[in-house]
């Protein structure tokens, strides 16, 4: 009765903002906006538009230096709110990597 993995399912694919190239959902990190202000959503469940990022840092400042995420918002998202998000994410990350090893 219980539900394997199907191997042969091809896991839903989102664009990078910062290198524009597709990965698996999974692997990325999932941004929202919320009152103006970029939510990082490592989880998947809040509500609105998302926009995704690879996991590595260089991903996370081409996103900055291009303003993919005015882009991708479909409005201006000041440089500060950008840097914001990336402080967070980088915290998640940590926690993530020094937290997981099993
Ligand atoms: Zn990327």
């Amino acid at each position: 009765m219980s539900r394997r993995k199907n191997k042969q399912h091809t896991p839903p694919m989102r664009r990078c903002a910062g290198c524009m190239e597709s990965h698996p959902q999974q692997e990325m990190i999932r941004i929202v906006l919320r009152d103006g202000v970029l939510v990082p959503d490592p989880e998947r469940n809040l509500n609105g538009r998302g926009v995704y990022l690879c996991p590595k840092e260089s991903c996370w400042e081409l996103a900055r230096r291009k303003r993919g995420f005015s882009r991708a918002f479909r409005q201006g998202i000041p440089d500060e709110a950008v840097q914001t998000l990336i402080e967070e994410i980088r915290g998640i990350r940590e926690v993530k990597s020094g937290d997981s090893q099993q």
